[in-house]
């Protein structure tokens, strides 16, 4: 098998560990243990305090539309971003869904806030 074989071979299920392999896989690292969390939006007062606490190798949460939403496959549930939200509007969520397919145009996009975050660490 080429080195290109290899490269276009689709990871094995459940070990998304980089975040470009989760947003590829569109799943969570199979060894995060906590629960990934959710904005309440009807709290939430788009101030994005959270996105800039978000650590930009989990690079989780996103402008969408008039919302600021997590995408819970790429949250590890670390908690950075809940002290930072001044409405308390963060908590885990154990009833998640997996994310619509509209959200995945945000996460490596040109316009992914976290991509720049990280370019400028
Ligand atoms: S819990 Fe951690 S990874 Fe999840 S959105 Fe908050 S800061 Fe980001
Ligand atoms: S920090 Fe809280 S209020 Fe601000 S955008 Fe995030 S969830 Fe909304």
């Amino acid at each position: 098998m080429s080195k290109a074989d290899i490269k276009s071979q689709p990871a094995p299920a459940g070990a998304a560990r980089g975040r470009d392999a989760r947003i590829e896989a569109r799943e969570r690292n199979d060894k995060w243990r906590a629960l990934p969390l959710v904005i309440n939006e009807s709290d939430c007062i788009r101030c994005d305090a959270c996105m800039r606490h978000c650590p930009p190798h989990f690079g989780a949460i996103f402008n969408w539309r008039y919302d600021v939403i997590i995408i819970p496959e790429l949250c590890s549930g670390c908690e950075k971003c809940v002290p930072a939200c001044p409405m308390g509007s963060i908590r885990p969520s154990e009833e998640w869904n997996p994310s619509p397919d509209e959200w995945w145009a945000l996460p490596g996009s040109h316009s992914d806030p976290h991509i720049r975050r990280r370019r400028s660490a």
